[in-house]
């Protein structure tokens, strides 16, 4: 962790430099943990050419210790706001410009570095972290596939014990159960899980409906380990295959596979979301697919880069990115079909291993 956190700032340095900059504080925690291994909150980073220095405060001593060897530690009493140790540190390293991250600034600290950093100049900068987290290493692969593989299992075990009389809310429960279970962290957000007409709703919080209200349930979960993320989504069929859920899983399945099919590097993000929008389109749903393709996956649930409509960078070695078309029909349901994706050098691997043909879907 030690050496790919050095290499994480060392190339954060390299960025800051292409703007003329020296020093850039740190206030996103997800960054503050990608560049330095610490998993607190509340604290920053402030990395100039030769320092990294994390402002944080007491209850974080040991914590510090432990998690980010060679970084030095800056901790703030009750009595200090983490702006006012901002302005002790920075003075003493006198630089005369620091680089901030404008989209982890709110309004309110902004207006409290500035007053009390007068004389120093802040740089708002955007997404340099964000860029870097696109790449993954080796090790932050490995850590996606122990979470995509904690979260296979428990929805095994989840499928395996689905019965008509459970309710969404405990679907939901004994999801994030059976992820502990096996020795994840927790959910690595609320599961979706949308019993028939509420399959429709692609951000549903799980109710009070029960499985055996519908022919069919939509499950979106991942779970969360070693600090790293998964997501997938699967449609279970509990009742009987209406030719309606039949075509539209069929749409889904085809659009997802061929946009899978196209990922590798080189490859504009825009393409690959309108090669699944085209499949829906063409069957006459693209009306009923309102939200983009897939989303880069990492510390984060949602992270750079999109798979989306006007993205026209390209797919790069190491990212990894979710691919989850869907059809949403109100009052009747949805279909989302969602894997995780490794761009490799020599095209894409899919690292989630679910089933998804229709017939395998069948409890
Ligand atoms: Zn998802
Ligand atoms: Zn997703």
């Amino acid at each position: 962790m030690k050496r790919q956190t050095e290499q994480r700032r060392a190339k954060l340095r390299r960025l800051i430099k292409k703007d003329r900059l020296s020093a850039i504080l740190v206030t996103n925690e997800t960054n503050v943990t990608y560049l330095t291994g610490f998993t607190g909150d509340s604290s920053y980073l402030l990395l100039t050419p030769e320092n990294q220095i994390i402002l944080s405060d007491h209850r974080y001593g040991t914590q510090l210790q432990e998690e980010c060897p060679g970084i030095d530690v800056e901790l703030r009493g009750p009595g200090m706001t983490i702006a006012e140790l901002t302005r002790k540190i920075v003075k003493k390293t006198k630089l005369g410009a620091v680089a901030i991250e404008a989209a982890s600034v709110s309004v309110g600290q902004f207006d409290a570095l500035t007053n009390l950093l007068d004389k120093v100049e802040l740089v708002k900068t955007n997404g340099l972290v964000e860029r870097l987290r696109q790449i993954k290493d080796k090790e932050e692969v490995a850590a996606i596939r122990v979470a995509i593989d904690l979260a296979e299992k428990a929805f095994a075990v989840v499928r395996a014990s689905l019965r008509s009389e459970l309710t969404e809310r405990e679907v939901a429960h004994e999801l994030e159960r059976q992820i502990r279970l096996f020795g994840g962290d927790c959910c690595s957000f609320t599961p979706i899980v949308g019993v028939g007409d509420r399959a429709a709703l692609p951000h549903y919080r799980p109710g009070h409906r029960r499985i055996g209200e519908s022919d069919f349930v939509l499950i979106d979960w991942g779970a969360r380990a070693q600090l790293y993320v998964s997501d997938l989504t699967r449609v279970l069929v509990t009742g009987r295959i209406s030719p309606k859920l039949e075509r539209i899983y069929g749409v889904v399945l085809k659009a997802q596979q061929a946009a899978i099919a196209r990922i590798r590097p080189g490859a504009r993000m825009e393409d690959i979301d309108a090669v699944a929008r085209n499949v829906i389109a063409k069957a006459g749903h693209g009306k009923h697919f309102g939200h983009s393709l897939g989303h880069g996956i990492g510390l984060q649930v949602h992270e750079a880069p999109r798979l989306a409509e006007k993205q026209e960078e390209q797919l790069k070695a190491g990212m990894v990115v979710t691919v989850e078309p869907g059809i949403y029909l109100p009052n009747w349901g949805g279909v989302r079909i969602e894997d995780d994706v490794l761009v490799t050098k020599s095209g894409h691997e899919v690292l989630s291993s679910v089933p998804k043909e229709l017939a395998d879907c069948i409890v």
